[in-house]
């Protein structure tokens, strides 16, 4: 499921080859993602719009569009939602089978393809839900971290999952950061110390920043189809130099040593997800 790092990797990797581009004809082949707005309402905003910038909130792509006779830019706010893959596609090629929205943008077609239905292309801001600070911002600042923390009762893992704490890390980062903070996923949030807020605040940070630096500098097989590569989930360009590296420490690994202390590395259910650590590095 994609995370901050892969949305960002993805805008990095579409803004400039949509900036500038107009969409002259659309395609909805599920009228669920482009909702609440209906499948003609869609493609009469759209029509003619021209892509002037592309940027992220959280997990979401955020789309800017402009009209030649308005003065208002449109909003398209785009989720991946499980395995949702967007890219340009040469004009005269196939579409793929589970292509749930296609911009004809003349020479190249952009395609949002989505296996499962659960991505998202809307008109609207207003489909952001109240999310938290960007991680990577200068909003997310350590106090404002420590007094939500604070706040909550859940466990710290699951307190990393909601959105409203800070926005865009998913089950596979907020895993990764714990490890790195050496904090126990089932200690309470408010239970955290305040150095232990520092290191998991500074290890979301790190894990975050270090996954899109990686995403950025490995070419990727936007189009193809999703193969676990170990780095993201849009796998590896054909072709392209083995850059294969275990990027995650303990996601994914239960039974494997861990990587600092060779302890068995156990996975539990929280809050009906799979969080993987390490017993002995993450005892506090
Ligand atoms: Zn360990």
């Amino acid at each position: 499921m994609p995370e901050l790092p892969e949305v960002e990797v993805l805008v990095r990797h579409l803004g400039p080859l949509l900036k500038g581009r107009t969409i002259r004809a659309i395609q909805v082949q599920r009228a669920k993602i482009v909702r609440p707005v209906s499948m003609r309402e869609f493609t009469q905003a759209l029509r003619g719009a021209r892509f002037c910038g592309l940027t992220r909130r959280g997990k979401y792509l955020l789309f800017k569009l402009r009209k030649p006779e308005q003065t208002e830019p449109l909003a398209l706010v785009g989720h991946l939602g499980m395995r949702g893959r967007m890219y340009l596609l040469p004009g005269q090629e196939r579409l793929p089978k589970h292509a749930a929205v296609v911009l004809d943008l003349g020479r190249e077609k952009f395609v949002f393809e989505d296996t499962r239905y659960f991505g998202r292309l809307r008109l609207d801001n207003a489909a952001l839900p109240r999310l938290g600070p960007e991680p990577l911002g200068a909003e997310f600042t350590v106090e404002g971290f420590a007094r939500a923390l604070g706040r909550s009762r859940q466990s710290v893992k699951v307190k990393l999952l909601d959105q409203s704490l800070v926005a865009g890390v998913g089950n596979i980062y907020a895993s990764e950061a714990l490890f790195r903070a050496g904090v126990a996923p089932t200690l309470p949030a408010r239970k955290l110390t305040t150095v232990q807020v520092r290191r998991l605040w500074r290890a979301v940070r790190a894990v975050l920043r270090e996954a899109i630096a990686g995403g950025s500098t490995v070419p990727l097989n936007f189009s193809g189809k999703g193969t676990r590569d170990g780095l993201f989930y849009f796998g590896r360009a054909p072709g392209a130099p083995d850059y294969y590296e275990e990027r995650l420490r303990v996601y994914d690994r239960a039974g494997q040593p861990c990587p600092t202390c060779g302890t068995t590395i156990r996975r539990r259910v929280q809050a009906g997800r799979s969080t993987f650590y390490c017993p002995r590095c993450q005892r506090g």
